[in-house]
């Protein structure tokens, strides 16, 4: 095992094969622990990533280390073929074991810190990594600008720090980008939350999935009492996952063909779902194992007719708050201390937002004294990477152009065919596989472009 910081490009004459990760959040870290644990020969990894730390990219980095992850342990192992893996790990730690109640059996029902599964993860990685005596593992602090195909039929990264390297095998994880997409000049992002709180005021959170209701608790426990305003286009909140965890349960029929039909379906399916004593989040439950073979079988209008309709009522059924983070949010609207306005904020101004109220034409201002952007992150697409990648056509976007056309092991497709060497992993293909912004989607996914690689890669070159 050998981790160090970057070095110099590869020598033609290594004969070993040569792994280029781009990104180190969770879709990056995940595939190099897929790849320690999957690729027999020998190999060079390299992860790239200007963030600093190791920890699991924009869902875990936190300053706080009590925000809480939305899915249970039990679906949050990278282990292949090990789904407890993590409630294993969370058993054996005994100051995690210490601090929750004995009572809880097994551990795989609760939900746990983000910055608990973060050490898990790097714990995973740094294990897989010490077995690998055969194997180099490289950090670079570069970002990457190019990657384009060298004449070996591997490619060509340029750095953002000057100087490229080659690989043979190149893995995109750069899922929400370097930056939150939606950063702009006119409307700022989640900011430090100590210096928001110790100013009074009405306060604007723009969207409302997980992220926006995180932000509203955080003012809450950071001690903010003012006002606040959720402002969403839809205003769909995340629904609660149940108190016990809910098994996937779905009717066997095949679904209908048409969007309107696969609703009632869907709705029947919930319906039953409660008539028999399980509840309609084991009916989503169900959905999402099905949702990929839907997905694929859909015509564009109807993808793109639930992007426009669907799309944000599912994600808030899909992913779900905790009972008691959402029996507080309820508490949070019905105390009437924050409220939920449907509308879409056009312009920041020095005094707030400038909205256009869901149902109407006209704009109005709505005063504020400060404003966080959380709403949903999509993947970066302009990414100055990504953006060449489709320049240059090695890489094409899905049909509707939410992300990268991908296989279900990652590998990119173009109308030109698949571009052998070159994976995307993680959010990037969200418009091509339902629910890859998800943990157990992304480490399957990982496992299966790891396999891939294992089956194809060439054999090694002979040293000359
Ligand atoms: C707040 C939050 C909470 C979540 N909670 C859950 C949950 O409870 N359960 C669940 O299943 N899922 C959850 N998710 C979803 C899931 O975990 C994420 O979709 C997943 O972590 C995506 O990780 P990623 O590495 O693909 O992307 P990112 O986290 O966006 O990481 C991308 C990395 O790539 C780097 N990068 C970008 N461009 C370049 C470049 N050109 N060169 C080099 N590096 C580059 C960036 O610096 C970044 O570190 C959550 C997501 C968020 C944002």
């Amino acid at each position: 095992m050998t981790v160090h910081g970057f070095s110099s490009p590869r020598s033609r004459a290594d004969p070993l094969l040569q792994i280029a990760v781009v990104g180190r959040g969770f879709s990056g870290l995940m595939m190099a622990i897929a790849l320690l644990k999957s690729v027999r020969r020998p190999f060079r990894l390299r992860l790239f990533d200007p963030q600093p730390i190791v920890n699991g990219g924009q869902a875990l980095a936190t300053l706080r280390s009590t925000e809480i992850l939305n899915s249970r342990a039990r679906d949050l192992s990278v282990s292949l073929g090990e789904p407890k893996d993590f409630s294993r790990w969370l058993q054996a730690n005994a100051s995690f074991r210490a601090a929750v109640s004995a009572a809880i059996p097994g551990f795989g029902q609760i939900f746990v810190p983000k910055s608990t599964f973060s050490d898990y993860i790097y714990q995973r990685f740094s294990e897989a990594l010490a077995h690998r005596t055969d194997t180099s593992v490289q950090m670079s602090s570069d970002a990457i600008l190019t990657v384009r195909r060298a004449d070996d039929a591997g490619f060509t990264l340029r750095m953002a720090g000057g100087g490229e390297v080659t690989a043979d095998i190149v893995i995109l994880a750069t899922g929400y980008g370097l930056k939150p997409p939606l950063e702009t000049t006119e409307i700022r992002p989640a900011a430090s939350l100590d210096e928001e709180t110790r100013t009074p005021g009405h306060i604007v959170v723009m969207g409302s999935g997980l992220r926006a209701v995180d932000q509203v608790l955080q003012l809450r426990d950071g001690g903010f009492s003012g006002p606040i305003t959720l402002l969403s286009r839809r205003g769909f909140l995340p629904q609660p996952h149940t108190r016990m965890p809910a098994d996937a349960v779905f009717p066997t029929q095949p679904m209908p063909s048409q969007l309107r039909e696969i609703v009632r379906f869907v709705r029947k399916a919930c319906e039953q779902a409660e008539e028999n004593g399980w509840s309609w989040q084991a009916a989503i439950n169900g959905l999402r194992k099905r949702a990929r073979t839907l997905w694929s079988s859909l015509p564009a209008a109807e993808k793109r007719r639930f992007n426009r309709h669907l799309r944000s009522l599912y994600d808030s059924h899909r992913n779900r708050l905790p009972a008691d983070v959402h029996a507080r949010l309820e508490r949070e609207l019905a105390s009437g201390a924050t409220v939920l306005k449907r509308g879409t904020a056009v312009k920041r101004t020095p005094t707030g937002l400038l909205v256009r109220w869901t149902g109407t034409t006209e704009l109005t201002h709505l005063a504020a004294d400060k404003v966080f952007d959380c709403r949903c992150l999509s993947p970066d697409l302009k990414n100055p990477v990504v953006a060449d990648l489709l320049h240059t056509g090695l890489v094409a976007t899905d049909e509707l152009d939410l992300g990268l056309a991908v296989n279900s092991a990652g590998e990119l497709v173009t109308p030109a065919g698949r571009t052998a060497g070159l994976f995307a992993i993680g959010p990037l293909g969200l418009g091509s596989l339902p629910d890859i912004d998800l943990v157990p989607e992304i480490v399957a996914q990982a496992y299966d472009a790891a396999a891939l690689i294992e089956a194809r890669a060439r054999p090694q070159r002979q040293a000359s």
